[in-house]
């Protein structure tokens, strides 16, 4: 772990190990952090806010010594590619995009940390008589907790922004993915970043997770990770009133309209819901179609889905991995029988492929009604499920019909039939004629149950500022002050 700029061990000594789910080989021991060394880390954190290390520097400055972790992320691209492979189960393809997009992401919110915020506003009196200022300030010590499905990414995700405003971190990744925040930590200690304002602890969710959410000394949590947890965190937060923001799960539509390109939305929609084995919160999860090319379209994704390559996630031929862990696998597999059990039908894929390793064949299931579990529910493997419409309407309504609301899509030729469901989608991003793309200058995050809050461009960068307004007033002769004689005396 990384406490105040040194390397260190739990105190109590305990660990736990990092395993390779394509194989189940061990990969790494590391520490296991306890409740000492999570207030250790606080207490390094806070004292490196409070004495203005970083916070006190200008943007540029801050923006120039960020630049030098994008500049080693780069540098080591090829090792943490290799690294979170075999720790994630992402494929080499997969994994190789996530640190290139890691780096690039931070080089964004290196140049965010130069970008002066703060606005002048018209004065508040008739006479316009006072200077207003707002001015964009960190929210202090901030507890970073992500998930397991983009490991490096997640973490860059909410490090740029928290450092770019200047805040002091510390930052909990998920135990089934922890190796290449490890080696983040070297990374960083080989930058001038000031000891204290970034720590890095590894260990459980429920125990560390919860201490950090509980501190006192943590002004605001950022969170990656189910919509269950999510609430977890909403309600321990509130001890302190911490600020929060939460990226939760989804159940993300993704309709095909009849005047779709079929072969480009069949690629596309095979995308949308296997990408990562279906380990995507924003993944395309429930396949719309239209009943005009019903027939059509699952005959060519039925042919498609089949040719897929599952296999070693190291070999870069492969599209398929193992799911993360033995409990994803189990949960993937409990869905895939509640489904058939509910009454759809498996299009292809459902069982396991192979004997070793966590590797779950795709699974499209037809027949689905979207208030069947498999329709409403995150499965967060690769499980697709595939409900017929009429009209665009119904498929407005059918994608609206969720908790959820995180994202989506619309396949069809036409942008402005396209866009007029867009606006109507309840959900935080909606692609046309694309999935999963998203843009450092663009917000994203969720709708209804899928979150609160946004991550990326002016709104992502906000989350971690708190916003002070100071007015400086002009009138200078005491007679001239509007509320004179409103409430004080009259002079005797
Ligand atoms: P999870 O909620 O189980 O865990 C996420 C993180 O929270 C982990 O670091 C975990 O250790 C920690 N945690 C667990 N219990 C905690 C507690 N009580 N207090 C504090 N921290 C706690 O999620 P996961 O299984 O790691 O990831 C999968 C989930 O993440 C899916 O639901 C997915 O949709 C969601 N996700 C959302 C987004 C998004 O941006 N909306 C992105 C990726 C993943
Ligand atoms: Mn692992």
């Amino acid at each position: 772990m990384y406490i105040n700029g040194e390397f260190c061990d739990s105190e109590d000594g305990q660990t736990f190990m990092a395993t390779d789910p394509a194989n189940g080989e061990v990969i790494a021991e590391i520490s296991k952090a306890g409740i000492s060394d999570t207030k250790k880390s606080v207490d390094a954190a806070r004292k490196a806010f409070d004495s203005g290390v970083w916070s006190g520097l200008s943007g540029e400055e801050r923006s120039r010594i960020l630049k030098q972790l994008v500049d080693k992320i780069n540098e080591n691209a090829e090792k943490l590619t290799g690294l979170e492979v075999k720790d994630s189960g992402s494929t080499v393809r997969k994994a190789g995009e996530d640190i290139f997009l890691s780096a690039k992401s931070l080089n964004y919110f290196s140049k965010a940390a130069a970008v002066n915020f703060n606005e002048d506003i018209p004065g508040l009196s008739k006479e316009g008589v006072s200077k207003n200022i707002i001015r964009y300030e960190p929210v202090g010590v901030c507890a970073l907790i992500i998930p397991w499905n983009f490991p490096l990414k997640m973490a860059i995700w909410k490090l740029g922004p928290a450092l770019a405003a200047g805040n002091t971190v510390i930052l909990k990744p998920a135990m089934e993915t922890s190796v290449t925040a490890c080696e983040l930590a070297k990374l960083i200690s080989e930058t001038e970043i000031p000891k204290g304002v970034v720590n890095i602890i590894t260990g459980s969710g429920s125990v560390i997770g919860t201490e950090l959410v509980k501190n006192p000394d943590v002004d605001k949590v950022g969170f990656t990770g189910s919509t269950e947890v999510g609430k977890i965190i909403m309600q321990n937060a509130s001890s302190n009133l911490k600020k929060i923001t939460l990226e939760c799960g989804g159940k993300s539509a993704n309709i095909v309209l009849d005047d779709a390109d079929i072969e480009m939305s069949i690629d596309g929609a095979i995308y949308a819901a296997f990408y990562h084995q279906g380990q995507c919160c924003e993944g395309g999860t429930r396949l719309l179609l239209h009943e005009k090319i019903y027939d059509k379209f699952i005959s060519g994704l039925k042919e498609k889905v089949e040719r897929m390559k599952i296999g070693d996630p190291a070999d870069k031929s492969v599209t398929v991995g193992p799911v993360v862990n033995q409990d994803q696998f189990d949960t993937v597999m409990k869905y895939i029988k509640t489904g058939i059990e509910e009454g759809a039908e498996i299009l292809t894929g459902g069982k396991q492929s192979g004997s070793e390793g966590l590797f779950i064949e795709p699974t499209v299931f037809v027949n689905v009604e979207n208030k069947m579990k498999i329709a409403q529910e995150e499965i967060f493997g690769p499980v697709l499920v595939v409900i017929k419409f009429k009209d665009d309407d119904e498929a407005v309504s059918i994608a609206n019909d969720s908790v959820f609301g995180l994202a989506g899509a619309v396949w069809s030729g036409n942008d402005e039939r396209a866009l007029s469901i867009a606006d109507k989608l309840r959900t935080g991003t909606v692609w046309i004629n694309e999935y999963h793309l998203l843009s450092d200058r663009a917000p994203f995050g969720g709708y209804k149950q899928s979150g609160i809050g946004r991550e990326f461009g002016t709104e992502g960068m906000k989350e971690y500022m708190e916003a002070k307004h100071i007015h400086i007033d002009e009138i200078k002769d005491r007679s001239k002050k509007p509320w004179y004689r409103t409430v004080v005396p009259k002079d005797s």
